[in-house]
């Protein structure tokens, strides 16, 4: 199977609009065992197990997007770690030889009992979310998250020799943006990297008014030159986010800025949600159903091989949405894979 696709498709995943496509995130469950407010609602319904990818469709779709060409894979959710086997599933994908990289995203709540199964089963670099560092406020921010528990996970991936660890910061004014210094200075601290990203209006969270709570990344910026020096990098990971180094420590400082600078003319990254449908593009609603053709074909990829060809053909140009746009993908953020 492997070498079919390889063969008729020397020249990779490439969209209509030149865009090469190398990497592949997959939300492994919508499921989490926090309610981020910007992520979720707090009764967030959630897919029937049923109608979750099992452990080894998701990784035949994983293998497939090696043979087209993807080249780094992320998994992410919803939280991954509280998917039941993901450590096969780790193993599985990290395995396949034409894979550069398997990395993943995690809120850090399991991670001090899992950083290491994590760091053996073949994930090189490792993002955890972090918003505040005042328990009382991380509990408001997650709905339910323990503060001490997601800090002792960052210390076990620090022991476990991850290649790369990342805090990623979603800031909302008035709720944590008096935090961005010392958020930044322990990331300094830590020898870890720390990026900002702004809230991206993806599902209705019913928290907060998204545009009353905005708070750019030019501004964080700002806030950050009164006590750090900030060196502009062009060091990029293939992604949306600007990069710059603070001298002296060993963090570098990203920004991911879908509002302020729209990022998708270098895009080169499709989803997969838990229920195997292929999003083509984060702000967009349009989604192509892998789980239908993996049942229709079992045994067999050339037929998803083809699908997601295809697919790459739709990949529209960029995402719509705004504050104060009328339309919003209609998805969380758990369900489209952050
Ligand atoms: N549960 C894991 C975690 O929180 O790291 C992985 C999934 S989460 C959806 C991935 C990332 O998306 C997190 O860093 C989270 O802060 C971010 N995120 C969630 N909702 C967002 C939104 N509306 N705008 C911007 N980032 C968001
Ligand atoms: Fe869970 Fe991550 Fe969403 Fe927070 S951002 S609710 S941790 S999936």
């Amino acid at each position: 199977m492997t070498t079919e696709i390889a063969k008729s498709a020397p020249t990779g995943l490439i969209d209509r609009f030149g865009r090469r496509i190398t990497y592949l995130r997959i939300s492994v469950t919508d499921r989490c065992n926090f309610r981020c407010v910007y992520c979720m609602e707090p009764n967030q319904r959630f897919t029937p197990r049923n109608r979750l990818l099992g452990l080894d469709d998701i990784a035949r779709i994983a293998r497939t997007f090696v043979d087209l060409g993807v080249r780094k894979i992320r998994l992410t959710g919803g939280e991954p770690l509280v998917r039941h086997n993901i450590l096969w599933l780790m193993r599985e994908i990290a395995a396949l030889p034409r894979l550069d990289e398997l990395v993943i995203t995690t809120n850090g709540s399991r991670l001090a009992a899992l950083a290491g199964p994590v760091r053996a089963a073949g994930v090189r670099r490792i993002n955890i979310s972090l918003d505040s560092l005042r328990p009382e406020r991380f509990r408001r921010i997650t709905r339910n998250g323990n503060l001490d528990s997601v800090l002792r996970g960052i210390d076990a991936a620090r022991a476990a020799g991850f290649e790369r660890i990342k805090l990623n910061v979603v800031i909302l004014k008035h709720r944590n943006h008096d935090e961005i210094l010392d958020l930044v200075q322990f990331a300094v601290d830590k020898g870890i990297n720390i990026s900002f990203i702004e809230e991206m209006p993806i599902g209705r969270v019913g928290d907060h008014d998204r545009a009353e709570v905005f708070y750019p990344s030019d501004t964080i910026r700002a806030d950050l030159q009164s006590r750090f020096t900030l060196v502009p990098t062009t060091e990029t990971t293939g992604g949306p986010a600007r990069y710059y180094r603070i001298p002296r420590t060993e963090t570098r400082v990203g920004f991911i800025s879908p509002h302020s600078h729209n990022f998708c003319g270098d895009c080169n990254r499709v989803r997969v949600t838990a229920e195997g449908q292929l999003l083509p593009c984060l702000g967009q609603e349009q989604a192509l159903d892998l789980r239908r053709i993996l049942h229709e074909h079992p045994g067999d990829t050339t037929e998803l091989g083809r699908a997601i060809r295809d697919a790459m053909q739709h990949k529209p140009q960029g995402h719509e949405f705004g504050l104060g746009a009328n339309r919003i993908p209609l998805r969380h953020m758990n369900v489209t894979g952050g």
